[in-house]
């Protein structure tokens, strides 16, 4: 039972590990005793976390990485292992919407931009396959190792407004079943792939459409969600560690290509 939970001594990258909920993972994952591997673009963002991170003994790196070019990747893969020796798991956790491929009053679903639905559709499902790929490729060499994707409860129901973050959305979850069956026929049944889909976590990416900008109020979608959240609020990046320890530890050891709600109930509820 004791080990059940473990993460100790796993390497662990995390794509976007500076954002909002990657840096949360970081910091939890950290504190277990993971070696810790932020891949993010915001450079500073990411050297600011790990030096936090290194106030409390451990070890982790930062690397700027663009996940979405695989060069970008690979240099940071290879350095991850220089410095740790493997990979044992990657959780594709960079991602996001874009205010221009957001429906609403001042931008009709016509005239959504070619480019911002493309820069969407890219930094959610390529941003989750590019770094699996090359990533992937060092796991599939080891025949054991983690895959852990962050998709969204757009997934299931694609959300009003947010046409181009939805379908990608809806891509990860089906990717992230195609290459848990892949990795697992043709190179080890060691290798698992999973994702979780957060339900509403107020962070960057969604402030701007569900809290006012200048009074900080909730706005009437803001209030949609928390009437359709049964647990009545959004949710904590806290909410996710322990989801996000099961998935990486032996505790789910038989568990693979399942996207796993962390919503408070959003996706259970049919608003009756
Ligand atoms: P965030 O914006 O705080 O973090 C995303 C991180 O990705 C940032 O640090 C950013 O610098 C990095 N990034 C962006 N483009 C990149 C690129 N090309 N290469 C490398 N790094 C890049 O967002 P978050 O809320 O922490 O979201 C993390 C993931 O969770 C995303 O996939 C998001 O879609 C998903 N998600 C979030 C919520 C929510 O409520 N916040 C809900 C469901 C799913």
């Amino acid at each position: 039972m004791n080990n059940l939970f473990d993460v100790n001594d796993q390497v662990i990258v995390i794509t976007g590990g500076a954002g909002v909920l990657g840096s949360d993972l970081a910091r939890a994952l950290y504190g277990l005793g993971a070696k810790i591997a932020i891949l993010d673009l915001n450079e500073i963002a990411g050297d600011e976390l790990v030096v936090e991170l290194h106030k409390k003994p451990g070890q982790a790196i930062s690397l700027k990485t663009n996940i979405l070019e695989e060069d970008s990747i690979a240099a940071a893969a290879d350095e991850v292992v220089n410095r740790f020796g493997r990979i044992d798991c990657l959780i594709n956790a960079g991602g996001g919407n874009h205010p221009k491929a957001t429906t609403g009053p001042d931008l009709s679903f016509f005239d959504v931009p070619k480019e911002a639905f493309q820069f969407v559709s890219d930094l959610n499902l390529l941003g989750t396959v590019l770094p699996s790929q090359v990533i992937g490729k060092i796991i599939a060499k080891q025949e054991s190792g983690i895959i852990l994707n962050i998709s969204s409860m757009n997934a299931f129901r694609p959300l009003t407004r947010i046409p181009a973050y939805s379908a990608a959305k809806a891509a990860v979850s089906n990717f992230t079943q195609w290459l848990a069956v892949h990795l697992a026929q043709e190179y080890s049944p060691k290798i698992r792939v999973n994702a979780i889909a957060p339900g509403f976590f107020l962070t960057n990416q969604n402030r701007f459409l569900l809290t006012d900008e200048k009074t900080g109020e909730l706005t009437t979608r803001g209030k949609q969600i928390i009437d359709h959240t049964p647990q009545g609020r959004f949710g904590d990046p806290e909410d996710l560690i322990g989801t996000v320890v099961w998935l990486l530890s032996p505790a789910s050891i038989f568990i693979t290509g399942v996207v796993v709600p962390v919503d408070g109930g959003f996706s259970a509820f049919s608003g009756v």
